[in-house]
């Protein structure tokens, strides 16, 4: 991509195609700043340079055994996970922060609540940290439902670094809505 395209989508304010919106609510100065960094192609590399390294979770069942030691660590007198999984129908524009749900089914004849941690398949090419981030996020909600302040206590007791990482990860997002481009490179798949 060519920094003219850059140029112009970045500028492109405010439109549908806003790639500032994943950091929605945040101080003019900021916006500004992040702004100058995409139009300036600098924002891949201090990224890059943050975070060099990628997880190496490739599996659903890597996935659950990684969110099931967080959760006995942190959450051990939450509810069990019934499962655990990457969904790449999940929209990151929608649902940039994973899904968290627990749906009531009847089995026999108690009603039983099945809880999911769904984690959009753009997380498996991430750094470890923001990998940890969107788990946290989702853990959390096991005991805080709304975006409160109990809620961001919890995540920044379970990884002191939340905040930062989750900005961070607002900046990926730009730059991939921005761009079109993703930053870390594919592992293959287990098999
Ligand atoms: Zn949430």
């Amino acid at each position: 991509m060519t920094s003219n395209k850059l140029a112009r989508t970045a500028t492109a304010l405010p439109g549908e195609t806003n790639p500032l919106r994943y950091l929605t609510g945040y101080p003019a100065t900021v916006l500004e700043q992040v702004r100058q960094l995409l139009t300036s192609d600098r924002l891949a590399p201090l990224l890059q340079q943050r975070y060099p390294d990628t997880h190496d979770i490739r599996s659903d069942k890597a996935l659950f055994d990684y969110v099931q030691d967080l959760k006995t660590a942190y959450l051990r007198s939450a509810e069990p996970l019934n499962k655990v999984c990457f969904d790449s129908k999940l929209h990151v524009v929608q649902h940039a922060l994973g899904t968290h749900t627990s749906v009531s089914r009847v089995q026999g004849s108690k009603l039983k609540a099945k809880r999911e941690i769904r984690v959009a398949t753009l997380f498996k090419n991430v750094p470890p940290e923001f990998l940890r981030m969107i788990v946290v996020h989702e853990l959390a909600h096991l005991k805080e439902k709304a975006h409160d302040k109990a809620f961001y206590q919890l995540c920044s007791h379970m990884e002191p670094n939340y905040h930062q990482y989750e900005f961070d990860l607002r900046l990926y997002l730009t730059h991939t809505e921005a761009t079109g481009q993703r930053i870390w490179s594919d592992r293959p798949d287990a098999p």
